[in-house]
């Protein structure tokens, strides 16, 4: 017991580990209408201003400003229309002036000699003139050149995962193509003599894969690209073929084999194949029995196998791994505190994540845990929305205290 003490490292430790084991990928060029929530390898500067020019945030009039100190609306300032600008259409040599105003859209540049635009709103036209019914202020309802974006700016940096309003963002900076990190290859490979596939016969005391398929998910969740090995049964030698099939990938996922079980080969196996191991055990439940390992860049997760505590493992450790091997800096899942409702008691030796279902009421957050938690009871993870973290050396947390609970389902910051 001792020396398997020794070797559990705490979450903390587990994930520096990982981190420092990864090398991000190389780049690829792709189109932006396929890089949602990939990863830029390059900034992206902007070649010129947003918006280019100055133009009108209203429908309404181009005038200057001056012209209306006196206005009200007892006693209006009065110009004669010349011309009219449409968003789109020519504004070239249209000039106002002292007594004059422009018809404008909303989105159209500014004329020549204008300071303001007066909304449609405050106006009234009647035989090609305007009257304006209150003071304007210089640069009232104009968006100015680069405004937006000033030419030069980096409106996007490296490591940036790209939302739906950065591809807009960058359609607007005329960048089709742009460079992101590659994606890796993530081998999921399952094992044990009692796991039957999807669609096959299954007799009693066999168990139906779920695991492959949670993290298949999981794996496309984060932009990298999963492939489905199969099913290694419960000998060595079958472990290690399969692992070794595996080797092809960048990533390799297993799930099982990990306990202290007669039939647990995994670690055996890839020793074998030459896989530095770097963790073993973690103080954390669900999911104590969790190797890292890594063959030069390739890297090795050695998942439990109970469904619940696989899903938990991939996302304190796996998924950091492949967003900083897509390039990603922001890796964490949101912590924030909610108020527990129920009582929850524990062992203080490891770090518990509990599947909690958080709800929202009045602005402030509130958690119940979702029930029973077996590691193999992966409804209960289906209906979480959470997990709450109880720390080490903690062995009860009563209802009304505060809580830190993990969001799963949220995008990392
Ligand atoms: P093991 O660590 O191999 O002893 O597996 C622990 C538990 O998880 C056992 O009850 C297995 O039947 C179950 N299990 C292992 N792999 C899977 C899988 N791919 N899908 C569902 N359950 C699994
Ligand atoms: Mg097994």
């Amino acid at each position: 017991m001792g020396s398997e003490n020794e070797k559990m490292v705490t979450v903390e430790e587990a994930i520096e580990r990982i981190l420092g084991s990864v090398e991000p990928l190389k780049a690829e060029t792709i189109s932006i209408l396929d890089a949602t929530g990939r990863v830029l390898y390059e900034d992206a500067i902007s070649p010129f201003d947003v918006p280019p020019l100055d133009n009108s945030a209203m429908d309404g009039y181009a005038i200057i400003a001056g012209n209306t100190s006196q206005a009200s609306p007892e006693k209006p300032a009065v110009m004669t229309i010349t011309e009219e600008i449409k968003a789109g259409g020519n504004f070239e040599e249209k000039r106002v002036t002292d007594a004059t105003a422009i018809r404008i859209m909303t989105g159209a540049p500014i004329p020549e000699g204008a300071d303001s635009v007066v909304e449609i709103e405050s106006t009234l036209e009647e035989d090609e003139r305007v009257l304006v019914f209150r003071r304007v202020a210089r640069g009232e309802n104009i968006r100015r050149a680069g405004e937006d974006i000033e030419k030069g700016s980096v409106v996007l940096r490296r490591g940036d995962r790209l939302k739906s309003s950065d591809i807009g963002l960058l359609a607007s900076l005329n960048i089709d193509l742009i460079q992101v990190y590659s994606r890796p290859r993530v081998a999921i490979v399952s094992t044990g003599d009692e796991i039957v596939g999807v669609g096959e016969e299954i007799k009693p005391g066999q168990i139906r894969n779920s695991s492959s398929y949670t993290l298949y998910s999981e794996i496309e969740n984060y932009n990298a690209i999963p492939e489905y090995l199969g099913i290694a049964r419960d000998t060595k030698d079958a472990v290690r073929d399969k692992l070794l099939q595996a080797l092809e990938y960048d990533v390799i996922v297993t799930t099982g084999g990990v306990s202290m079980g007669k039939y647990d080969f995994v670690k055996e196996a890839i020793t074998d194949l030459g896989i530095e191991i770097l963790i073993e055990t973690i103080k954390m439940k669900p999911g104590k029995p969790c190797i890292f390992g890594r063959k030069g860049t390739k890297l090795f997760f050695g998942l439990p196998g109970n469904p619940v505590s696989t899903l938990v493992s991939f996302i304190q450790f796996v998924r950091p791994a492949l967003l900083r091997m897509m390039g990603s800096d922001k890796l964490d899942k949101p912590l924030v505190n909610a108020v527990l409702e129920e009582e929850i008691k524990k062992k203080p030796d490891r770090k518990h994540f509990i599947r909690g279902y958080f709800t929202i009421r009045d602005g402030s957050l509130y958690v119940n845990t979702t029930g029973p938690q077996g590691s193999g009871i992966l409804r209960s993870m289906s209906i979480a929305n959470c997990l709450i973290i109880i720390p080490i050396g903690v062995d009860r947390v009563k209802a009304g205290e505060l809580v830190t609970i993990q969001l799963i389902n949220h995008l990392e910051v």
